[in-house]
């Protein structure tokens, strides 16, 4: 069965390059694609999702308050929450583990420090 993974980043670019590494990395994935957190949450709510991989800085809603909500229908973290971002301090790596992400992930990444992130929940 292929995992459901939802895609959100407000740069067209790096949704692209996310799911190539998802290709590359051989996964069975379906990708969903959401260019800013009000769109991930609306996608995410229509849709049945295993994990969701989202940007951090995008207009209308940032990737922190869209993790939130997500939490607020996913209490149990039944679906795995990875955040990639150049928000790479401790303090807001510890934000994102607050507002209920399960790992983060810094850009840049290489296809290695990607694939490591995404084995346990994807491979
Ligand atoms: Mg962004």
């Amino acid at each position: 069965m292929p995992k459901n993974v939802l895609v959100v980043d407000d740069s067209a670019m790096m949704r692209k390059i996310v799911i190539k590494n998802l290709k590359d990395c051989g996964f069975d994935v379906v990708v969903t694609e959401a260019n800013d957190g009000l769109e991930g949450l609306e996608k995410f709510k229509a849709g049945a999702f295993d994990c969701v991989l989202s940007d951090w800085n995008m207009p209308n809603m940032d990737g922190l308050t869209m993790v939130k909500e997500i939490r607020k229908l996913d209490p149990t973290k039944k679906v795995a929450v990875i955040m990639i971002t150049t928000e790479g301090s401790a303090d807001k790596v510890k934000d994102a583990v607050l507002a209920g992400a399960n790992n983060y992930l810094a850009k840049p990444f290489t296809p290695d420090r990607f694939k490591e992130k995404l084995a346990k929940i994807l491979g």
